[in-house]
């Protein structure tokens, strides 16, 4: 049987509640034991694949090709296991699977209604996650605030498990934020006692209460909080922001919450936890490093949590590499006006992630033009990596009309074409080419140099390929097809023979990096622009007017 650990969220949103799940996982794993992380979306769409990136963030994806919340990724990063399609459910799924069964007829004639039918679906598929991973515990996270209309069916179907499984085995972790009153230099804990009392209007009494804040918590605000919530002092761990998202379960490990959830839950843990790699990671960050500076050139730019794993797989390449990414954020729509260009031409290294539609799209072109001609190190990600294909067709073609069909249908030239299996497709959510799928690395390239390997496994999703009538010509005049799917019909990875690092992926290599095992593409792209910084470096040393 599994043990469960029900994590709510009060007073705001957005302070890490995501993060906190994925240190916890984080606090358990290293006790031995098995851990598998579920995030509880209370929106209506069955998954954010169809949502704007504005309205949600980064799609997170799975190897099993789910479209999921961005805190997926964080759970993925902290806990390094690789996660189900049961992992992210959200209010969408549940009523379209309830309504799919009362359409068959499957309820006999009753009356479907939000207690029981909509909360026993909740309830089977929080258990599902213990069938498909077997985990010794599983986090369940609620999306949203505690008082929110949506989630209440979710909390009415956590505390029915917890009546449902004993006491002895789920809990309730609670996530708030503390305020601080600037005039009196004061951290106040009355809109946490509204939430944990709201909570308890419906029946659910946190164990837990994880009190965020932006300032040190005095031991008297502790005891307080203590008292009128009624947790046990040890109960209410004080987590103030910190610049490292890494050191997050270091913290909550010094306040004594992993042996707190162990005795609480009666888990038995195999191991001792050995926190030293993840103490080495934090120190590292905290380290005066060079710093190089990496240009990211997409639409979505104002809302950064829209590559938040891009940024995390950057980051964790220069902890590696020793240096610091400073990251310098262009819009590719402004480019086109001619404007944001000075902020490009001050990077070492130029990524283009992915995206959909044509804002903004002769933007990403121009930067890769940028990147090509200059020589600065550039690293497309899906989109990024059509964006180059599209460059370097114009170039080689020596017309303008290149294209992909996804942004002019009519192009003369479709260097970038929808694949076989997406003609036809009419549906919207969940039918790109989705999740794992394997790549062979061709030898002497530069990816199979990266990787040192023959073969990876890559998570996808896109409608868009490579178009094959045009390898040969691009290949004459330099572009390299380093990376193929295993019977040759799919470019996987293009690369420039005639430049230090240009390379592009048609998979998403920022899902699969970790803290302590940056991606081989993430790595090589760090260390090229670390080169490219150094190189300048001597050319001003040298008087050069070469420099570009
Ligand atoms: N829009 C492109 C496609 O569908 C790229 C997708 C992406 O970058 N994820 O192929």
């Amino acid at each position: 049987m599994s043990k469960y650990l029900f994590l709510t969220g009060g007073v705001v949103s957005s302070v890490g509640k995501g993060v906190t799940a994925a240190a916890i996982g984080k606090l358990l794993k290293e006790r031995g034991l098995s851990v598998s992380i579920q995030k509880l979306d209370p929106y209506i769409n069955v998954d954010p694949g169809t949502m704007s990136p504005y309205q949600h963030g980064e799609v997170f994806v799975l190897d099993d090709g789910s479209e999921t919340d961005l805190d997926l990724g964080h759970y993925e990063r902290f806990i390094d296991v690789s996660l189900s399609r049961v992992c992210n459910l959200t209010t969408g799924q549940i009523y379209s699977n309830v309504i799919a069964r009362e359409r068959r007829g499957d309820f006999l004639g009753g009356t479907i209604q939000v207690v029981p039918h909509i909360t026993n679906e909740i309830k089977s598929r929080i258990r599902e996650v213990h069938e498909v991973t077997s985990a010794d515990v599983v986090i369940t996270e609620v999306g949203g605030t505690v008082g929110d209309i949506e989630s209440l069916p979710f909390l009415e179907a956590l505390r029915q498990i917890r009546s449902d499984v004993g006491r002895e085995n789920a809990m309730f972790v609670h996530v708030t934020w503390l305020p601080y009153i600037g005039a009196t230099g004061e951290l106040k804990t009355k809109p946490t006692q509204h939430s944990v009392r709201e909570l308890r209007g419906i029946g659910i009494s946190p164990d837990v209460i994880i009190a965020r804040s932006d300032h040190t918590v005095v031991e008297s605000l502790r005891e307080k909080i203590a008292q009128f919530c009624d947790v046990d002092r040890k109960g209410v761990i004080p987590l103030t922001t910190t610049s490292s998202l890494y050191e997050v379960p270091l913290l909550l490990e010094a306040e004594g919450l992993g042996d707190n959830i162990v005795n609480r839950l009666g888990l038995i843990p195999t191991q001792v936890p050995d926190w030293s790699d993840w103490e080495d990671l934090v120190a590292q960050e905290r380290e005066d490093r060079p710093k190089i500076r990496i240009a990211i050139v997409g639409k979505y730019v104002e809302l950064q949590d829209a590559y938040m794993s891009v940024r995390e797989a950057v980051r964790h390449a220069s902890l590696e590499a020793r240096v610091e990414a400073e990251f310098l954020w262009v819009h590719s729509a402004e480019l086109e006006k001619d404007k944001g260009w000075d902020e490009l031409k001050r990077a070492h290294g130029i990524i283009v992630p992915g995206g959909f539609g044509s804002r903004g799209i002769e933007g990403k072109i121009a930067a890769a033009h940028y990147a090509r001609e200059n020589q600065i190190p550039y690293l497309g990600l899906c989109l990024g990596m059509q964006v180059m294909v599209i460059e370097f067709g114009r170039h080689v073609l020596g017309t303008e009309d290149a294209n992909s069909t996804e942004f002019d249908r009519n192009t003369s030239h479709p260097v970038i074409d929808l694949l076989p299996e997406q003609r036809g497709i009419g549906e919207m959510g969940g039918t790109m080419r989705l999740g794992l799928y394997p790549c062979d690395l061709v030898e002497g390239t530069l990816a199979r140099t990266v990787y040192q390997t023959e073969s990876v496994n890559e998570r996808h999703r896109h409608r868009y390929e490579f178009n094959n009538t045009y390898r040969e010509i691009l290949a004459e005049h330099g572009m390299v097809y380093s990376g193929l799917s295993p019977d040759g019909r799919l470019v996987e990875i293009a690369e420039l023979s005639d430049h230090p690092f240009m390379i592009g992926s048609q998979f998403h290599p920022e899902f699969l990096s970790r803290p302590n095992r940056p991606h081989p593409l993430f790595a090589g792209f760090v260390q090229a622009a670390t080169r490219r910084d150094k190189l300048q470096v001597e050319e001003v040393a040298a008087g050069s007017s070469a420099l570009k």
